[in-house]
Formats: structure tokens, sequence, C-alpha cells
């Protein structure tokens, strides 16, 4: 553990440093940031002491991307919600906008040490120690995940940075440099598994005893998870972060059963019904859209920050004994659609016909046929078949019985041949 007197902290009493963080962080906003002003003002918050604590953050209106890249102007483009002069800022993250226009994320230099800090903590979970190699695939670019490079270092790590999109690589520098750790997104982990077993490469005999994934979700699943275990003879943990918030914020320990507050005392986390946006109850089981706020943030600390990411919480205790509760993330927000009424996620289907593998390959492709998030039964599905498998013509009926049993969702399976759908060296698509 690499800071042992906060990771185990009980978790009232991190709740009291936070709370005491977090009213300071209002007061900060109230003085420093225009996009906070008018938006607390406009609630009725006006001062600090209106606003209250963490008891009462469900008084602060919700915060969306948005609003913020709304907010920017020429004169201003990184937005309304930036409290410091030009000379306190540091470092100046992107993420890719929709609209053809970046929005930027500036930090201080305590900013970038936080989310440092943070993410080193969340990797460090995965059992990962000083002295080790790892094998990093990000081409961070412009991006955040920048920060969770410096991570590596912080760590004491001898880090390998061979970037996106070079499997050759890869795979070289696995077999020469022999890294005990790959970093990599879920997609990417599962691509290689199909390259090397193309190429007659023993992947899973190679050096790398973990595999670190992060970028989106989806690897929390037991069939995905079990699939690249398998293919890696390595154990998977999963790693989260949020551009706007901070990089690795979470990040799941050996015990693998969902991921710790890694960036605990700098953000606090909260759970919304993403329809009815109304605050539910962290209990052990409970479902929603995480929610999250600055502590101690000040190039342009964000409250009540709308992820679009729905995850499903766990508060019995860890063996690791990091305190507090851990998170899974079981897909987009915006991904969901709603079929006759039920809330459906790609990935949970991906996740269910992930367990006829090998008669199936494990990529899906949703094909909605309405526009927007409400869809009418049956909802296509194409479901690749296996690499070398020859199913029956039950399988589609199988896999549709099988979602209907366990999402009660009505789709139709339409199988398409090994190879039909896109792989992705980064992120997959699971909806047409
Ligand atoms: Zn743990």
């Amino acid at each position: 553990m690499l800071a042992p007197g906060v990771e185990t902290l009980p978790w009232e009493e991190q709740l009291a440093l936070d709370d005491e963080a977090y009213r300071a962080q209002l007061a900060y906003l109230l003085e420093r940031s225009p996009f906070y002003r008018d938006k607390l003002a406009n609630a009725g918050l006006a001062d600090a002491a209106q606003a209250g604590g963490l008891a009462d953050v469900g008084r602060v209106p919700l915060t969306t991307k948005q609003e913020l890249r709304d907010s920017s102007t020429p004169e201003n483009p990184i937005g309304a919600h930036l409290c410091v002069a030009r000379d306190e800022i540091v470092r100046i993250y992107s993420t890719s906008g929709t609209t053809g226009t970046p929005s930027y994320i500036p930090l201080t230099a305590s900013d970038l040490d936080n989310w440092i800090s943070g993410s080193a903590r969340s990797y460090a979970a995965s059992g990962i120690s000083a002295g080790e190699r790892i094998v990093s695939t990000y081409n961070a670019g412009p991006f955040a995940a920048g920060a969770a490079l410096a991570s590596f270092d912080r760590l004491g790590l001898c880090h390998i940075p061979v970037g996106t999109g070079n499997t050759e690589r890869l795979v070289k520098a696995i077999q020469l440099l022999e890294p005990e750790a790959a970093v990599l997104t879920p997609s990417y982990a599962a691509y290689l598994i199909e390259w090397t077993a193309e190429r007659g490469i023993d992947l899973a005999g190679s050096s790398v005893r973990r595999v670190l994934v992060a970028g989106e979700p989806g690897a929390g699943e037991p069939a995905f998870r079990a699939h690249v275990q398998d293919g890696w003879g390595a154990q998977l943990t999963e790693a989260m972060g949020i551009g706007d918030i901070g990089v690795s914020l979470f990040g799941e320990c050996e015990h693998q059963d969902g991921m710790h507050l890694g960036a605990r005392g700098f953000v606090h986390a909260e759970l919304i019904d993403p329809q009815t946006t109304q605050a539910l109850v962290i209990d052990d089981g409970a479902t929603g859209e995480l929610v999250l706020s600055h502590l101690r943030h000040r190039a342009a600390p964000l409250l009540r920050f709308r992820t679009r990411d729905h995850v499903v919480v766990k508060t019995s205790p860890c063996p690791c004994g990091r305190t507090g509760p851990r998170i899974r993330c079981i897909g987009r927000t915006d991904d969901m659609l709603i079929v006759r009424g039920v809330n459906v996620f790609p990935s949970a289907i991906r996740e269910v016909v992930a367990q006829f593998q090998p008669d199936v390959s494990g990529h899906i492709r949703v094909r909605p046929t309405a526009e927007g998030v409400k869809q009418d039964p049956p909802l296509p599905v194409a479901v690749e078949v296996g690499a070398d498998a020859a199913p029956g013509d039950d399988l589609a009926r199988a896999i549709a019985d099988r979602l209907r049993a366990t999402l009660v969702v009505q789709t139709r399976v339409d199988l398409v041949p090994f190879g039909t759908l896109a792989r992705s060296e980064y992120k997959t698509r699971l909806v047409d």
C-alpha cells in the first residue's frame, strides 16, 4: 500500500476530513469562480454558510460537461470555472470535443501533484511494486492520461512506453524486455490475445503477470475478465479516471472486487439516479450515475460533476484493508437504451453473450432501430461466432433466451462470422 495511513483510515474519519475540505472548496469557488458564483446564487446559495457541508451537498446543482463548454469564450477558452491567474497554471490537458473545439483542463502544480498521488495509489493497489517493469500503450498526447504515466515514476517502476497502434513493437517489448506488467485498454488486452494466437506467440507464457486496464468499462465483467486472464496468464485489475476531475481516480486491488477510490481526500463521490437526478444512498449493491466533486482543487474545481458513468457500489470490507466504498463501472449512461421501460447497457449484453464462449468470440454490436434512447423490442444484436466454432442452429435462440432471462430484454440475435466486427486498439464501440 502506497499510503497506508491514508488508505486504511476509517471511512467516517475520511468523511469528516472531506467535509472540512469541501467547505473550504466552496468558499474558494464563491470567491474565485464566476461560473459557480452564478450557479450557486441561482440555487439560492450565495454564501458558503447557506451551502453547508457534505451532508448538504445535494443542495448544490449538478454540473455538466456541456455547461463548462458553453461558458468558454475566445477571451477565456478554458471557461468561466477558471479560478487562477495564467502564471499559476503548469499543465493544460484537453478532451476531444464532439464539436471540433476541444475543452481544456488546466492544473496548478498542486493539482497535478494531487492527481499523480491519487493515480499512484490506484495503480499501486494492483500489487505492482518498485523495481518492476511496466509496458504502457497509451499515446497520451493532449489527454489527461499523461498524468497516469507520471504516477508510474512515483511508484518507482521502470516504465516502457510503446504507444498506441504498434502491436509488433509492443509484443517485441514484452518478449525482449520482460516486463512484469502491461497497461492498456480492455479492448486492446482482448485484441492482443487474438493477435498473438494468430501468429503462434505464447502470450500466456510471457513475463507479464499483471494486466492493468483503464479507459473504458467492461473489465469487471466476469466472463471478459476470465478470458483476458486466461489469454495473458496474468491477473487483471482495472483503474478508472474522469478527465475533468482526475486521472486514475479509482483502482482495483488484488482481491479484484471493485475499485477503491485512490484519490480519496481529493475527490468526493456520490451516486444519482440519471433520470431523476435524485441522490441515492451509497449502500452495498446500489447502482447509479457517479457524480464527483473536487475537494482541494485550485485551477478549475468542479462541484457535483456528472460523469455519465453508471456504477455499482460495494461496501463490504475488503481484505486488503483499504476502507471506503468500492465501485465497478457497468457502462456509460450515454450508451444506455430503454427497451419497453427496461434500462439496458450494451456492456451488460456483451457480458451475457460472453458466457457462450468459445462458441462466440465475445465481440458484439447493438444495432438500435430507432433514434434516441427509447427502443421497441426486439433489440437487434449482432453476435460474432468464435474463431474455430461451428455453432448449431439453436445458438442465436439460446443467446436471446439468456438475454431475456438475465436482462429482461427481448433481442433479435444475428450471428455474424468471426472477424466481421471491427476490433479496436483503443476503445470498442458497442453500439452502431
Ligand atoms: Zn481491496
